[in-house]
């Protein structure tokens, strides 16, 4: 099969063909359909994260069930699925206290660079493996992955939007809700518009916020994000003391929950100093290998009574809540079209990097025929 194969950090991937072996136990064989270029797929590729190389990246898709192997009873030959990128075993003691994001198989499975048994499907010709990345690696046009990342959709939802549920609308949007538990009349904060800052933007204001504040570097996601329902927009270039503007929004408070959704130490400290006593600043954004983040002591964490929460893929059941998202775009209460920009062919993928690290304002998608 084709794929995109990445050999060294900070190159461009080469297109490819490559080996899958077939799928083990409670493992499928994906025809992919649609991936999506995420901003994780980006700090991997410039070796912020711990990968194994050669490796195929992308984590954001979805698929069609080609066939699956021994002891699978969650889907069928033929399903329209979205993937999940941390697919849980289901009985260890995370999945069973109901973290499953942080299942120890499916956490060991992505340091190995495999799956749950640690080994690889992915190979070169040569046979040299190929490691997998988040269980997925969907840059390619077929995946092998455990059947608890696969969720059956219906085939009519839009490939695309399905991709981004499967990844960057469930972490933003999950921050807000499933997190942050933002409530009627509240004040957010938002730092970071990119796919998940828009999504914790949406969650937000599906759940009633009445003043949400997006704050980016870039002043052509202003328009983008009043478009998603800000209602007011700080630029921390063109805006010296961030916080002053935030807490003048918020009756001189604060805002009742920040989000960073990018995962900077200097972002940190705004969203930080910026939200209210009592309020909770998430921490969304994935931070760089040895990025540090400082609690500015001045500005009292213990006093102030203020919560900190490390918020992934959205807090709650990836897979169910994929469902409740889809949900609500069917009854047109969560505009995810307009979170999509171009669809291309797999082999537009380093263009696509590089316009991602020039900071495009939404989301490419890859389409396979
Ligand atoms: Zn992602
Ligand atoms: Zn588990």
């Amino acid at each position: 099969m084709k794929a995109a194969v990445l050999y060294e950090f900070d190159k461009d991937m080469v297109i490819e063909e490559v080996r899958l072996a077939d799928p083990k136990d409670r493992e499928v064989l994906l025809r992919i359909t649609a991936a999506g270029v995420c901003h994780s797929d980006l700090s991997t590729a410039h070796g912020k994260g711990n990968v194994q190389l050669p490796t195929i990246l992308g984590h954001e898709a979805t698929a069609v069930v080609e066939r699956v192997g021994p002891g699978t009873s969650r889907v069928k030959k033929g399903d329209s699925v979205v993937l999940s990128w941390a697919p849980a075993c289901g009985a260890c003691f995370f999945c069973r206290a109901g973290f499953p994001t942080s299942c120890e198989v499916c956490g060991a499975a992505g340091a190995a660079g495999g799956l749950w048994d640690g080994t690889s499907r992915l190979s070169l010709p040569s046979g040299e493996r190929i490691s997998t990345f988040a269980c997925q690696s969907s840059f390619a046009e077929y995946a092998v992955m455990p059947e608890t990342g696969c969720v059956p959709i219906p085939a009519s939802v839009s490939r695309p939007v399905a991709a981004l549920v499967g990844c960057a609308v469930t972490t933003g949007f999950g921050a807000a809700v499933n997190d942050a538990k933002v409530r009627p009349g509240d004040s957010v904060a938002i730092w970071g518009l990119g796919g998940v800052g828009l999504s914790a933007l949406m969650g937000a204001k599906l759940s009633g916020a009445e003043i949400i504040v997006a704050v980016d570097v870039n002043p052509k996601k202003e328009a983008v994000a009043r478009r998603f329902g800000a209602t007011h927009f700080v630029n921390p270039k063109a805006e010296g003391d961030v916080p002053g503007a935030i807490k003048g929004l918020t009756k001189g408070r604060g805002a009742d929950a920040t989000f960073d959704c990018i995962g900077k130490s200097v972002v940190f400290e705004q969203a930080f100093d910026s939200v209210r006593a009592g309020g909770t600043i998430v921490v969304v954004g994935q931070a760089a290998k040895g990025e540090a983040f400082r609690i500015p002591s001045g500005r009292n964490l213990m006093a102030a009574q203020k919560r900190i929460i490390g918020s992934h893929y959205g807090g709650g059941v990836p897979e169910q809540d994929f469902l409740r998202i889809l949900g609500l775009y069917g009854n047109g209460k969560l505009d995810l079209d307009a979170l999509i920009g171009k669809t291309i062919p797999l082999e537009g993928i380093n263009d696509a990097f590089r316009e991602l690290d020039a900071g495009i304002d939404t989301r490419t998608v890859i389409t396979f025929a």
